[in-house]
This record gives structure tokens, C-alpha cells and sequence, in this order.
């Protein structure tokens, strides 16, 4: 290693001690989602000052660096080109340099023009041998600077830092393109250029594969869609995608195994004998049920064993079953022309439960030795097939005759088996019968739910009558259900029945000698439900559905004026109850007269027209920057109403943390309204101009301030519908206020807002599900908007769930996906959002919590140490230890010396440090 006195500059060339040569440096040892594209020489340009120098390092291995030092001659412009760099497919490629840059200060006697920076340069080309290319068609990456440029004292020392800095280059679209490096007058090593693009691995997820996958150009995520693995289906469409970094986000649907397939460890292996799937949904293959067996692998079904079936309605998860045996103890008892026929359930029942009985009927001679079918006259109650209960009552029977019934049992597989139906044969003999049949029903009287009948007697009884028995059932429903009464009198009130439905009523008398036949059917229908108390329980609700369906914020209001509310605090009222709105806009807004307002510049537009910044100047008040809203010519009466709806929101809010209405001008043409002046304009687009500009703290600030803004909304019951960061307001002191109340603004005025299948307007990724699926407005959905304003605020105003499509956001919600924690998120900031995203929404934190939690985080930044994307902690502004004064927070962070700059500025509390602007931090405070 050559020492360096300084003298001899151009000569004297820093000798990096850790660098490997060049094109070791171009190892394969990258992680392994890296891709290099290509070795890297770096043949000189001929007019260039740029030499290639061999050296040793300090374990005396040759490596090669290319070096300019030219910093005594004034007016350099030394250039440095690679050869063509085939691109590959990658669109966005990363480039790290090593290099080391000498100090100008260790440079004795070097004059001014010294540089300690160098710019390094890009040129797409399809052509790979150019051999010129001009330095107007470059295209710049960026100025490189050292962080560790290295003094004589390092070397001295033999500890030579080495500086490695990456850059990004998006949407290459060429075949490649060439790298050129260009000296202004710096004393440069240049050690190493890798050059470099990402993937995101092969994997499988959900049994779906994703390949190997370049990430795509600028901040677009790539969409994926997944194979399903051997052995699987596709259960829902996957799909995942690959973000800029070579991660997987997202994933979406999945494969299932096939039936006769179970997953395992990303893999659908098939059943084992013994086991069976039938459904590619069940989860695991299962063991046989009893009776069947699977003597293959892969079995979707088990086979029943011999003698044993499975009915077709038969799930394949349950045991095979057989017939059942004979039903048993047969008992008849004869009453003259009756018999009641009981047995009891067959001993093997089969296995299953679903046994029934069937009646035949038959008619003998005598001597037993003819029978012949009984004629349709014979009755069976409740009837002679498909019986599930074990008794029968057969009337009509004839006097003093021979019959024989059958019962035969039978279930669900009887009809799967070739042996014959287990019977038995029940032999009856009927007696001598009297006259005591009762015919004719006199009277009916029916109501909704009950039925009265009476009857004549017998006209001819063959002894006392007893009592009368009244059998009834639903009309066609006889099989199912029949119900027997008795009575002494003639006369029944029969209950308990269904409204609207007829039923069919027999009834018989029984003497000391026995029951009568049955007299003939009658059929009565119930009158209908009374219809009155239904019609205006009906109005109510539909009137209740009319109101809610054109305001569900003002039923909550109503609700809550019902409330008993804090002394104190007041409730927000909406302006459609006022039937005429300008009272509304009276009531709550200021009239200023137009000549106190001076219109300075455009600066935005809103749905009504365009928004202009300006200076009012009220009569005993200072002059104060305003924004002014108006509203174009030629506007419509509701147009009108509703552009001053807002007004009449807005002033009805007092709070630091929303945006002050100053008042409107309504008397005279345009029409305005006069809000103070947010300098820095729009939060999203703010922080997309900052991006990495603030400390965690400030940052934590400026969402303490919104979290407070909509603290104070909820308690007044007003309910936001679009709280995102393009509707927060920052002014030059980075205070938020939250804006934009227009009663249309969800309709119409949001670019976000996407229609939903229920027919309204919805910014969907700012949007709590119940609120896109039934419109559920509520605080705690505001909070659901809090959650994603946080995410964007962390990630300086990237866009929540990139390019995905709404209908992909809302499922990806709904199968539970969360947005990660952006880059240097906090753990407990990601903890906070994924709380706010609770699927339950009284199980969101109130905002009051949020408040609380803020404001803790603040008072002990060691809190936000441990960021949710990397266990080290990685901002050196924040300290580990809880501070309670300015003078401890700067002696914390090492800014001791700018107590006194702090003091006279006036950031005098803890709290007024979260506003310092971002110009205080550029000019170098970097709180
Ligand atoms: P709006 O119609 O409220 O959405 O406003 C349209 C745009 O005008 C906003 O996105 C802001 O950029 C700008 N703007 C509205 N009000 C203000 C204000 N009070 N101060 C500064 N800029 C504003």
C-alpha cells in the first residue's frame, strides 16, 4: 500500500485495502433472488484520464480499480464507459458501486475546483458494439458521494473505508444498455460495479406454484398467477404478486387436492389403503367407515363389504349398512270392524335408522286356504306404506270375516339386497257390529287457528255411547301426522291449528259395545291470519328504510340525540334537517362581503370549480392568507346547495386539527367559501414530494394531529366517509387538518370512489368491508380509513395495495390479507394500522385510544425503536430513552449545541417539535 502524503495527488492514488479485485467482485455469492446480469471490465477511453491501475491489497492480491485523481488542472471531464450490458428481462436494474473518493481537505495546496463527487450516467441501446456515444444522450442517474471519503489519517492507519452506494434504473425496455462514469475533478478509485436485478423466487403457496419472477419497472407490482401443483385443482383462482424488492405480496385463491389426494408440505401425496377422499374440499384423506375397506391407494371411496350397501343419498363418510330382520312380538286387538295391528322394530335394525314398515291386506275364506286383496273400502290410520311407527289402527274392516296382514320391514338399502324383505303375518278375525256410526256434521264455526264441530249421534247405537272420538290431519298430510280426540259430548272446539289450511275431520261414537265405523270426511279450512297489524308494522318499516337508505348518517344522529351526551360536547347537525338549507349556511357561516378578499393564484381544482389562494383582510383584523373555493357560472339550484353544504359542515367545527371555514360570500356572484390557507397543500401529494424526509417522530406527529382532527369529528357523532391522505390538508408548520366535507364528495367528487354492486360510491381501499358491503358508515369505519391514512403516511404517500384492482382489494380483505408494514415502519405503527383493520369494528380502537397511544409513542421514542421489516433499529434521530424537555430530546440526539436556536425559535414544549417544517430540517437542524 502506497502512503500518501498528499503532494503528488495524481500520482498517488488511494489503495483500498478491503476490495476485492474487480472481477471477483462479481462473485455468484449474491443473495440468491439477485440476479447479476453481467461481468463488468472497463475498457478506458481514449482521451480519458481514467486509469486502469493493478494493485496489491494488503494480503497482496492483485486486483484491478480504475482511478482518475487529475485534481490540480481545473475543467476536467474525465470519462469512464463500461461495454454493453445485456439487460436480460429485468426493467428495473440495480447498479453498486464501490469506490473510494479522496477528501479535497487531505489535499494539501489543492485548489478550489477539487470535487469530491463524480456522476455516473446510463445509455439504452439495442446495438452492442457502439464504440461512441455522445454525453448529451445520456442519460443521468445521480451525482455519487462519499460517506466515508477517506484523509491521510486513514491511511496512515491502513483503515481505508470502502463506499458502496446502490442505484436503481426503471423501465429499461432496449436490449441493454452501458454505464459511463464521468469525473469533474475528484480523486477516485473505483473498485467494483455490480450490476444487478431482482426476482422473486419459485415458490408455492396454498399448493399453487409461482415461478421465478422479474420484478417489474418503477413501483408496479407484477401479477402472478399460480399453477396448481401434481394431484391439485383449483379451489379459487391463485394468484400472488411480486413486488418491486423481490418479495411475494398478497396472495390470493388456492388449490385443493384432488379427491383421493391429501396435502403435504406443498404437495398432494395420495390416500393410504385403509383411507379415502371423496371431496377435493375435504382437508385429509380419512380411515374407512365400517363395513368398506380401500385395499388401493388413492381411493375417493371405500368399497362396502359383501352383504352390506350404500344407498345412493348415502354420504361416502358413512358405514355400509344391510337390510333390516323380520319386525317382531306381532299383537293385534279387533273392536268389531277395527283391528289395531302393533309389533315391535326388528331385532337387526341393518345400521341404520331409517327403517319403515309396509301393510298388505288381505281377505280369506273360511277356511284360511283363499285370500284376495282387501278393496279400497278398508282404511289404514295413519295408512298401510311407509310407516315409521310400529302400531296401525284398520277400520272398515267387514263384519265376522277372516284377514291376514303382512308387515314387512325395509330401509334404505332393502331395495340394494337380492334376499327377500324380513315379514311377519298377523291373523285377524272380525267381530259382529252395531249401528253406532256417526254421520252428519251439523255446524262449523272457524276461526284462525281453531275449528268447531258437532255432530248427530248414531240413530240406531248398539248399546250406551261412551264417548265420541274425532280424528283430524291436514288435508294430503294424513300420512304424516294425524291427531285422535275425545269427547263425552257432541259438540268439539278442535284447537292449536294453522291458519289458512284445511283439514279433513271424522268422526266415531264407541258403545260399551265397541267403536262404530267412522262417518264420512268433512273438510274445514281455518280462516287466514288477520292482516291489519301486519300492514302497519309494515308501513313502519318501510318508512324506516326510506330514511335510512337516503341518510344512514342521520340515522345515527338520531340515535344519538337520543343519547345522553357529555356536558359540553355538542353534536353536529346535518344540513338536510334543515328544510331550508340557506338558513343552514346562515346559521353556521360567516357572510364576508367580496371586497375583503384580494384572489391571488390558481392552486387547485374542486367538483364546483376552481380553488385559488388569496388574502382576506377583515375590518380591526390582520391581513390572513385564505384559501378561496368558488363555484362556476351556470350551476343548478342543488348544485348551489350542495357546494354551501359544506360550508355549512365545516363551520360548525372548531378544532386545530380541522380546516377553519373564515366564512362564505353568497350575495353577490361567484359563490364562496373562504377557508385558512394550507400552505403545503395535500397531505398524499406532500409526502410524495418528501419522501424520506422526516423523522419517525414528525411523521407520528402529523398522524397524532389527524387522529385528534377525527377524535373530535366522532365525539360531535359526524361521521367522515372519506378520510384519506389526499383529504388531510398540511400547512407550513406540517400541522394536518382534515378536510373536504361536501355532502356529494363521496358521489362525485372523489377519483377514488369506484362503484359498488349495491349501486353506490366508494373509495374501496380506503373503506372499512361493512361499509362497501352494506354501508355501514360509523366512526369505527372512519378508523378502518385511519388504519390505511397511517400506512400512507409512513410510506410517504404510496398507494395503498399498489396497482391491484379494487375487486382483488376487497377479496383480499375479506380472506383476512392486511397491508404489510411499509419500509422503516415501526412495529407498533404496523400494530396500531392492522388493530384499525379489525374485520369486527367494536373491536377497532376509538380514536380517543388512538390518540392516547400516539401521544405515548412521542413522549418515549425507544418505543418506535423496533421496526416491523428488520430487528435492527435504524434511525439514529430517534432516542433510546424516554425525554421530557427540547434540552433533553437535542442532548439526546446529539444536537446539544442548537438548544439555543430551538428556544429563540420558539419550540419552547415536546409537542410544538413535531411541526418543525421541513424547512428547518433542510436547513440542517434534522430533528
Ligand atoms: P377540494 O375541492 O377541497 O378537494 O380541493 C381541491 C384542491 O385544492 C386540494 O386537493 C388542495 O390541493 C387545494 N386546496 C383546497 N383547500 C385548500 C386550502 N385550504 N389550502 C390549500 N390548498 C387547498
Amino acid at each position: 500500500m502506497v502512503v500518501d502524503d498528499g503532494r503528488q495527488s495524481s500520482s498517488v492514488l488511494p489503495t483500498p485495502s478491503l476490495s476485492p479485485s474487480l472481477s471477483s467482485s462479481l462473485s455468484l455469492s449474491a443473495p440468491n433472488k439477485n440476479v447479476i446480469i453481467n461481468h463488468l471490465y472497463l475498457p478506458p477511453v481514449s482521451y480519458s484520464q481514467w486509469e486502469e491501475i493493478s494493485v496489491m491489497d494488503e494480503r497482496n492480491t492483485p486486483m484491478r480499480t480504475y482511478q482518475v485523481c487529475n485534481v490540480m488542472e481545473a475543467n476536467q471531464n474525465n470519462w469512464l464507459r463500461t461495454r454493453h450490458i445485456s439487460r436480460e428481462e429485468a426493467q428495473r436494474v440495480h447498479i453498486e458501486i464501490k469506490f473510494t473518493l479522496r477528501d479535497c481537505n487531505s489535499l494539501p495546496g489543492v485548489p478550489g475546483t477539487c470535487k469530491e463527487t463524480f456522476n455516473m450516467y446510463y445509455y439504452e441501446s439495442n446495438n452492442a458494439n457502439l464504440w461512441f456515444i455522445k454525453e448529451s444522450q445520456y442519460i443521468k442517474i445521480d451525482t455519487i458521494a462519499a460517506d466515508e471519503s477517506f484523509t491521510q489519517v486513514d491511511v496512515g492507519d491502513r483503515v481505508m473505508k470502502l463506499n458502496t452506494e446502490v442505484r436503481t434504473i426503471n423501465n429499461l425496455s432496449k436490449k441493454g444498455f452501458y454505464l459511463a462514469f464521468q469525473d469533474l475533478g475528484a480523486c477516485i478509485a473505483l473498485v467494483s460495479v455490480r450490476v444487478f436485478y431482482k426476482k422473486c423466487p419459485l415458490t408455492v403457496l396454498n399448493l399453487a406454484q409461482f415461478p421465478d419472477t422479474i420484478t417489474g419497472g418503477e413501483t408496479a407490482l407484477v401479477e402472478v398467477h399460480g399453477v396448481c401443483v401434481n394431484a391439485s385443482e383449483e379451489f379459487e383462482p391463485p394468484k400472488m404478486y411480486c413486488s418491486a424488492d423481490g418479495g411475494w405480496l398478497v396472495p390470493i385463491g388456492r388449490c385443493v387436492c384432488k379427491p383421493g389426494f391429501e396435502e403435504n408440505k406443498d404437495m398432494c401425496q395420495p390416500c393410504r389403503p385403509g383411507t379415502y377422499k371423496a371431496s377435493a374440499t375435504d382437508a385429509y384423506c380419512t380411515k374407512c367407515p365400517p363395513h368398506s375397506s380401500s385395499p388401493q391407494e388413492q381411493a375417493t371411496e371405500c368399497i362396502c363389504e359383501k352383504g352390506f350397501y350404500r344407498a345412493e343419498n348415502d354420504p361416502r363418510s358413512t358405514a355400509c349398512t344391510r337390510p333390516p330382520s323380520a319386525p317382531e312380538n306381532p299383537i293385534s286387538t279387533v273392536n268389531e270392524t277395527c283391528v289395531t295391528l302393533e309389533w315391535a322394530p326388528p331385532r337387526d335394525t341393518g345400521g341404520r335408522g331409517d327403517i319403515i314398515y309396509n301393510l298388505n291386506c288381505t281377505k280369506c275364506s273360511g277356511d284360511g286356504k283363499k285370500c284376495t286383496k282387501c278393496g279400497s273400502n278398508v282404511h289404514f290410520v295413519p295408512r298401510n306404506f311407509g310407516l315409521s311407527s310400529t302400531t296401525v289402527l284398520v277400520t272398515d274392516l267387514e263384519p265376522d270375516s277372516n284377514y291376514s296382514f303382512t308387515v314387512e320391514s325395509e330401509n334404505g338399502v332393502s331395495a340394494l339386497s337380492p334376499t327377500p324383505k324380513g315379514k311377519v303375518v298377523i291373523n285377524v278375525t272380525t267381530s259382529q257390529t252395531g249401528e253406532n256410526m256417526c254421520t252428519v256434521v251439523l255446524k262449523e264455526r272457524r276461526s284462525k287457528d281453531s275449528v268447531t264441530l258437532a255432530w248427530q249421534g248414531p240413530e240406531r247405537p248398539n248399546g250406551v255411547i261412551v264417548e265420541y272420538e274425532v280424528i283430524y290431519y291436514e288435508k294430503n298430510q294424513r300420512e304424516q301426522n294425524y291427531t285422535v280426540l275425545k269427547t263425552r259430548s257432541n259438540m268439539m272446539t278442535v284447537e292449536g291449528l294453522k291458519p289458512g289450511t284445511t283439514y279433513v275431520f271424522r268422526v266415531r261414537a264407541r258403545t260399551d259395545g265397541g267403536y262404530g265405523s267412522y262417518g264420512g270426511e268433512i273438510e274445514l279450512e281455518t280462516s287466514h291470519e288477520v292482516t291489519t297489524v301486519c300492514l302497519e308494522l309494515f308501513i313502519v318499516q318501510h318508512c324506516g328504510y326510506i330514511k335510512a337508505k337516503q341518510d344512514p348518517d342521520e340515522e345515527k344522529m338520531q340515535f344519538q340525540h337520543g343519547r345522553v351526551k357529555l356536558p359540553g360536547s355538542r353534536t353536529y347537525i346535518h344540513p338536510h334537517t334543515y328544510e331550508d338549507p340557506n338558513q343552514a349556511v346562515r346559521d353556521f357561516a360567516k357572510e364576508i362581503d367580496a371586497s375583503n378578499i384580494r384572489i391571488e393564484r390558481v392552486i387547485g381544482a374542486g367538483e364546483f370549480g376552481e380553488v385559488c389562494s388569496g388574502r382576506l383582510r377583515m375590518q380591526g383584523k390582520r391581513e390572513i392568507y385564505v384559501a378561496i373555493k368558488s363555484l362556476k357560472a351556470g350551476y343548478s339550484d342543488k348544485q348551489r346547495r350542495d357546494f354551501l353544504s359544506e360550508a355549512s359542515i365545516m363551520g360548525q367545527f372548531d378544532h386545530a386539527n380541522i380546516i377553519r371555514l373564515e366564512g362564505v360570500v353568497t350575495r353577490c356572484k361567484p359563490v364562496m367559501i373562504i377557508t385558512e390557507f394550507m400552505e403545503n397543500g395535500s397531505l398524499d401529494t406532500f409526502l410524495k414530494k418528501h419522501d424520506g424526509q422526516f423523522t419517525v417522530i414528525q411523521l407520528v406527529g402529523m398522524l397524532r394531529g389527524i387522529a385528534s382532527g377525527m377524535k373530535y369529528l366522532s365525539d360531535m357523532s359526524y361521521v367522515h366517509r372519506d378520510l384519506a391522505a389526499r383529504n388531510i390538508l398540511v400547512n407550513s408548520n406540517l400541522v394536518c387538518k382534515v378536510s373536504d366535507f361536501g355532502l356529494s364528495r363521496v358521489l362525485e367528487d372523489d377519483p377514488e370512489a369506484a362503484y359498488t354492486t349495491r349501486g353506490g360510491k366508494i373509495p374501496i381501499r380506503w373503506t372499512a368491508p361493512e361499509a362497501i358491503a352494506y354501508r355501514k358508515f360509523t366512526s369505527a369505519s372512519d378508523v378502518w380509513s385511519y388504519g390505511i391514512v397511517m400506512w400512507e403516511v409512513i410510506s410517504y404517500g404510496e398507494r395503498p395495495y399498489w396497482e391491484m384492482s379494487n375487486q382483488d382489494v376487497i377479496k383480499a380483505i375479506d380472506e383476512g390479507y392486511r397491508l404489510p408494514a411499509p419500509m422503516d415502519c415501526p412495529v407498533v405503527l404496523h400494530q396500531l394500522m392492522l388493530d384499525c383493520w379489525e374485520k369486527g369494528r367494536s373491536d377497532r380502537p376509538k380514536f380517543a385510544q388512538i390518540v392516547t397511544i400516539l401521544d405515548k409513542l412521542i413522549r418515549n421514542p425507544a418505543s418506535l425503536r423496533e421496526l416491523a421489516n428488520s430487528s435492527v433499529w435504524s434511525d439514529p434521530s430517534t432516542p433510546e430513552f424516554s425525554v421530557s424537555t427540547v434540552d433533553e430530546w437535542l442532548d439526546a440526539i446529539k444536537m446539544g449545541h442548537y438548544k439555543e436556536n430551538f428556544s429563540s425559535a420558539g419550540y419552547v414544549s415536546l409537542d410544538s417539535i413535531l411541526y418543525i417544517s421541513v424547512r428547518c430540517r433542510l436547513a440542517g437542524f434534522s430533528a
